[in-house]
């Protein structure tokens, strides 16, 4: 059986009418579920129902091992245990607008780009909508104290959220109903390093997402060789399924693009990039890559960003830096599961 935080209203009211309960239990359990509460807080159900329920899912489908506040900007790096020992990471960011959390979606990641520590040991699996929902339970416990709750979402943790789509889809249906988290999907971004078909799909679902195009380079040959996915699509190709994407839901493009020193970030790539995106409805945003020392790949210098920054702004492409935060608690992508991975093996 499917993960209760995982199946929408309907599905929980066709299941409590199979256990021969009224209908409105199912709206009233997908309620309570979305709220975080434990089974026997949820005191709008029976007592024998709650045992039932606890009875089928003995245990929460996430946990957190680990918690890492960052003493400067209030960041918190998370780990978060699955039911089958797996453990997956979260960040969570607070900003001036709100508190953003950086949700993962594959237990590692397939994809192989070179710069990314989620995908140095492949995928392992990848998560359930009901896994997704709980890191997001648990970060909405975090911040109970303060009294505040998560209002936006990126798709920006381990795994490559077009690779699991279904589940990805059904785990924002979930977060969008305003019967659960209510989260408005202009407040969800999807980070993809751009498969094509699957952005058109996700153009015709009917839902206003944010999508962030993980480009980190001005040209094919760049791109291949750092990111295997430029091996199989050219930037062309994928570009235009963004323009797709745009076309039927308004939203504007994100492009993500790390400066690796030597790689990607010199005065000619700048130029490159302008040219390629200018007249595109897309904004750029830079961020200076966590170094890789594994493969020596090192972020570009402060300097080096500054002026990459101007080139494009001279040249008509709107960009701007993404805030590094977390730096001093492992806050890359894949940084603190991997470090978890070598000291306790599992
Ligand atoms: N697979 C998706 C989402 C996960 S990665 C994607 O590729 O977009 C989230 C973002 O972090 C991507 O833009 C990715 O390229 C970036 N990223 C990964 N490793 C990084 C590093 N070491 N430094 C800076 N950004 C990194």
């Amino acid at each position: 059986m499917r993960e209760l935080w995982g199946m929408l209203p309907d599905e929980l009211t066709a299941l409590m009418q199979t256990w021969g309960e009224p209908a409105y239990r199912g709206r009233q359990l997908f309620k309570d579920l979305h709220k975080g509460l434990d089974f026997a807080d949820m005191t709008v159900l029976s007592k024998p129902l709650r045992d039932r329920l606890r009875g089928q899912m003995p245990v929460p489908p996430v946990t957190v091992l680990e918690e890492h506040a960052s003493a400067s900007d209030g960041t918190v790096k998370l780990l978060y245990g699955l039911s089958d020992r797996n453990c997956v990471e979260g960040v969570l960011m607070r900003y001036h607008y709100g508190v953003t959390l950086c949700v993962s979606t594959q237990v590692g990641c397939a994809m192989g780009c070179r710069f990314c520590a989620s995908t140095l040991n492949g995928c392992v699996r990848s998560l359930t909508a009901a896994e997704m929902v709980g890191q997001v339970l648990c970060a909405n416990r975090l911040l109970r104290p303060e009294n505040g709750r998560i209002s936006r979402l990126v798709l920006m943790g381990s795994g490559e959220p077009l690779q699991n789509y279904d589940e990805v889809l059904r785990f924002i249906r979930l977060v969008t109903h305003p019967d659960g988290l209510n989260l408005g999907a202009r407040r969800i971004s999807l980070s993809t390093c751009g498969l094509p078909d699957m952005i058109r799909r996700l153009a015709g679902e009917g839902l206003e997402l944010t999508l962030s195009l993980s480009l980190h380079a001005p040209d094919d040959a760049t791109r291949q060789t750092i990111m295997p996915i430029a091996r199989r699509y050219t930037i062309q190709e994928t570009l235009d399924a963004c323009e797709a994407y745009y076309r039927a839901t308004g939203r504007r493009l994100i492009i993500e693009y790390a400066l690796i020193d030597g790689v990607n970030a010199s005065q000619e790539d700048a130029l490159k990039l302008s040219r390629l995106l200018r007249g595109r409805n897309c904004h750029v945003n830079v961020i200076a890559l966590n170094s890789v020392r594994e493969r020596q790949l090192y972020g570009a210098s402060e300097a080096q960003i500054a002026r990459f920054m101007e080139c494009l702004t001279a040249n008509g492409v709107s960009v701007t830096r993404r805030r590094t935060l977390g730096d001093d608690i492992e806050g890359a992508c894949g940084q603190l599961r991997k470090k978890h991975l070598e000291e306790h093996g599992q």
